[in-house]
């Protein structure tokens, strides 16, 4: 079956299922295959759970004229969303970057809201499966539309870029982020940089920090129909020092965010710079991001008792967790100030030292107590001779349970491997 003629089906469907636990009556059921499950098998149940179509790549589960047979259910799923993201006529913002890439997207959208009807990635749905399945599920009534795009190793950008065909892209940044697949930091700028490298052939828009020398750089190397610098000086809005969370200044008004951490501050810059470009009122932009509140551990401020705690256990790497401890140091607080680290994952070689080079930070912070947890984290203790350190999550609950921190400020983060969000209840 050709592409164009499953459209027509896809068009006659009640949207797209890839999950067998949550079909709606009349979806198309797209079959994929993962490491522990083929869903070819779950085809029969889809249909009688309601599915309109089922798509698969395996002729035995062949049972009726619902089911599509096509020699590979992931391509056509791609070349699906594809074809569907070139009947829209509208601006199509891709963003991707080492850190910051969902709040930030977050933001764009919260700004774009404020003009636009706006479509944009659910949670963290960024990869070559949430892509397509994110472009499905965009109709003709949306004006624009804002991709995470996220990606662990080289192509990855490309191959998403080939299916989303952004108009316009935003790189957050460029750090310490999926070293391994990428292959040093080198590889993630021309990992990420293929988002440039698209925009470059497509005659596309890019959106670019001036503050950030390797993003500049990155844009300098090639040429783009427009580009748009945001974060120079002159431009910037005013932040205020001194609190938990990133206060701001425009137009001579006091705007108060939800958001902890002065690396916010960069990814409001851009949502800012986005919506002007985007022509969203000033005023509305400046409101939007003030209303704007993070979700999923992803740097939530937590009061519990006394404590108040920094939760950031959504993910790490040796970028976001030295901007989260750097930003910590820098905050003014009467309590006391405690972290509690996890090991930071997909590094590689570079993890032994990776951690010892945080454990150096750390020991800058003069923290009034230490807390780390994970087998890689323990090369950050030779700057630590002071710290608490636990191998196992039993250990460090019950020794949480025991110390019954009080009037503390506490700071939480490691890799989505290490849940450290599961320390709250004995906080
Ligand atoms: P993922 O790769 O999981 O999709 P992401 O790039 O979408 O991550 P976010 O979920 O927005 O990133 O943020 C995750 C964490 O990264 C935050 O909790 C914060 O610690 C850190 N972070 C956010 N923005 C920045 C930034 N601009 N610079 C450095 N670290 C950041
Ligand atoms: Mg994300």
């Amino acid at each position: 079956m050709s592409i164009a003629e499953l459209y027509q089906k896809f068009k006659a469907s009640n949207g797209i299922s890839t999950d067998t636990r949550k079909i709606d009556n009349g979806v198309m059921f797209f079959a994929l295959k993962g490491d522990k499950f083929n869903a070819n098998s779950f085809a029969h149940e889809a249909l009688s759970k309601g599915a309109k179509y089922v798509v698969i790549d395996e002729s035995k589960y062949a049972t009726d004229d619902r089911c599509i047979l096509v020699g590979d259910v992931l391509y056509t799923l791609q070349k699906l969303a594809n074809y569907h993201r070139q009947q829209l006529n509208i601006p199509f913002v891709g963003m991707t970057g080492s850190n910051g890439k969902t709040t930030s997207k977050e933001l764009v959208a919260a700004v774009l809201s404020k003009k636009f009807k706006t479509y944009y990635t659910k949670g963290n749905l960024n990869n070559h499966i949430g892509v397509p399945l994110t472009l499905l599920g965009i109709d003709e009534s949306y004006e624009i539309a804002v991709i995470e795009m996220g990606a662990n190793h080289q192509g990855e950008i490309r191959d998403l870029c080939t299916i989303c065909e952004p108009t316009h892209g935003f790189i957050t940044n460029v750090g310490k982020a999926h070293l391994e697949g990428f292959g040093g930091v080198e590889g993630v700028k021309k990992g990420k940089g293929e988002l440039y490298d698209f925009l470059e052939k497509s005659g596309g828009t890019v959106f670019v920090n001036a503050k950030s020398l390797a993003l500049v750089e990155m844009a300098a190397q090639r040429k783009f129909k427009f580009q748009f610098d945001y974060l120079a000086a002159d431009k910037e809005p005013r932040m205020l020092q001194d609190s938990p969370v990133v206060v701001f200044t425009a137009n001579s008004k006091e705007y108060t965010t939800h958001l902890p951490g002065s690396y916010n501050f960069e990814n409001i810059a851009a949502a800012l710079a986005i919506g002007q470009h985007f022509g969203v009122p000033v005023e509305l932009a400046n409101e939007a991001v003030s209303e704007y509140n993070p979700d999923n551990n992803r740097s939530q401020i937590v009061e519990k008792g006394t404590n108040s705690i920094l939760l950031d256990a959504y993910n790490a790497n040796p970028s976001s967790m030295s901007a989260s401890i750097q930003n910590f140091i820098n905050l003014k607080t009467d309590k006391k100030k405690v972290v509690i680290l996890g090991d930071m994952f997909e590094l590689g070689d570079e993890a032994p030292e990776e951690h010892r080079i945080i454990g150096e930070l750390i020991a800058k912070g003069n923290f009034d107590l230490v807390v780390l947890f994970g087998q890689l984290m323990s090369s950050a203790l030779v700057s630590l001779p002071n710290a608490f350190y636990f191998s196992d999550k039993f250990s460090l609950h019950n020794w949480l349970i025991d110390k019954q921190l009080q009037d503390s400020y506490i700071l939480i983060k490691g890799s989505r491997g290490v849940s450290l969000e599961t320390v709250l209840p004995f906080l």
